[in-house]
């Protein structure tokens, strides 16, 4: 008989994760499904960076590296980091891993004790949650609507913070609302967080390349909080690498330290190829290289937002960065076609997976089930044959 400890027990699947293998399954069995679930460029990866990848095994770069990351690859990171975000950090503050979300395991498992609290702004991206369950730490969730674009004030955060708050994790761009934090909204955020000696943030910024609103927006900028920001960004949506597995954490010393440590016990380093392959990345000429795909999401965008107006009920806010729609469908719950009843946006999910075969992810992976999330992170054509389908088989419920 199986015996599972606890602390597996009582972890969710990954939702987006769990959506994507059942419409590869569905599609296994010859079932046309367009999957809008995945967040996950369909862009190749750019040919300089694979050809750094073929370069680096030709040249037998191929044993044990430092647990971080090879010493010139944190040097590069630091570049980068001072380029793009006028962030300065050495490479004894970078720890690289298998991607953002190792790295923000790590963080979170050596930063916070059972019981700590931990400030998740809501909608908030799907495995903070889980993560934080196998820390032993206690959610304190702040609730956000379209209203404020989905975004927190100083004021709530103020109002949730308590001697035994540890941590803050949130996203910008986020991951599901596609909204973006002007400096502004951070700075006021971070004047809170400098009020609390043992207060961290977790400042989740892998969608940092896809943005359009202009530059991105650190929370490491402040400088009387900079010790206290925990940065995760990445290769996988900005440079199409999501099956490469490269994350990247900037920390004060002592956590980067003991990030290392943790990850020494569970990964060691990540992939020696795709350390080349990320170096190659950090050096990547933004304009040639990842503005293409950047501004192709953007038509893609404008192209959702304009098909679902001819959706009824389907409330959006306007997302600045990343690459999804996070609709609210409560229009929908209490209608019925056939034997569905449309209870939340799990239900209507299944109802479109099942009449349009189009794969969604509910809302009630990211907090709040009267949402739904849409990757746009696929061609035009199949956006535009998704949302018809959608728009049908909608029409039906009743
Ligand atoms: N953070 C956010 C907000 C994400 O959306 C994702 C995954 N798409 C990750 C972290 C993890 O990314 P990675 O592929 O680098 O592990
Ligand atoms: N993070 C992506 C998403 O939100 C990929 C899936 C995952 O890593 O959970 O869809």
């Amino acid at each position: 008989m199986a015996h599972l400890s606890n602390r597996i027990n009582q972890i969710s699947e990954s939702q987006t994760i769990a959506m994507a293998r059942k419409s590869r399954e569905l599609k296994a069995q010859g079932v046309d499904i367009i999957s809008l679930s995945l967040g996950e460029p369909d862009f190749p990866t750019p040919q300089i960076i694979k050809d750094a990848a073929k370069k680096a095994i030709d040249d037998n770069f191929s044993y044990y590296t430092h647990v971080s990351g090879y010493v010139e690859l944190r040097q590069a990171i630091c570049e980068k980091f001072k380029r793009d975000n006028n962030l300065t950090y050495t490479p004894d503050e970078i720890v690289v891993s298998t991607g953002a979300k190792q790295s923000i395991a790590n963080a979170v498992l050596c930063l916070v004790n059972p019981g700590d609290e931990v400030i998740i702004p809501a909608p908030f991206w799907v495995s903070y949650l889980e993560i934080l369950k196998l820390a032993e730490g206690t959610p304190k969730i702040i609730n956000t609507t379209i209203d404020s674009d989905f975004k927190i004030t100083a004021a709530q955060l103020q109002a949730v913070i308590t001697p035994k708050t540890r941590l803050i994790m949130i996203s910008t761009p986020c991951n599901p609302t596609g909204s973006v934090y002007t400096k502004e909204e951070l700075k006021a955020l971070a004047d809170v967080v400098a009020k609390h000696d043992e207060l961290y943030i977790l400042s989740d910024e892998i969608y940092e390349h896809i943005n359009f609103v202009g530059g991105h927006q650190s929370f490491a900028q402040f400088d009387f909080i900079k010790d206290r920001v925990v940065t995760i960004n990445g290769v996988s949506k900005g440079f199409a690498m999501t099956g490469w597995r490269g994350g990247i954490m900037a920390a004060p010393k002592w956590l980067a330290q003991a990030c290392d440590k943790m990850q020494g016990q569970f990964t060691s380093a990540t992939c020696s190829i795709t350390q080349k392959a990320m170096h190659k990345a950090m050096e990547l000429d933004y304009k040639t290289h990842i503005e293409p795909m950047r501004n192709e999401f953007l038509k893609r965008r404008d192209l959702v937002l304009k098909l679902m107006k001819d959706i009824p009920g389907f409330k959006t806010n306007l997302p600045q960065g990343a690459f999804y729609v996070y609709p609210e469908v409560s229009y929908y719950f209490g209608k019925k076609y056939n034997s569905y009843t449309i209870h939340n946006a799990t239900d209507l999910s299944m109802y479109l997976l099942d009449e349009a075969h189009v794969a969604l992810v509910p809302g009630a992976a990211f907090g709040d089930d009267i949402y739904i999330r849409f990757s746009y992170a696929t061609s035009e054509d199949k956006l535009t044959e998704a949302l018809t389908r959608m728009k049908n088989a909608l029409a039906k419920l009743n």
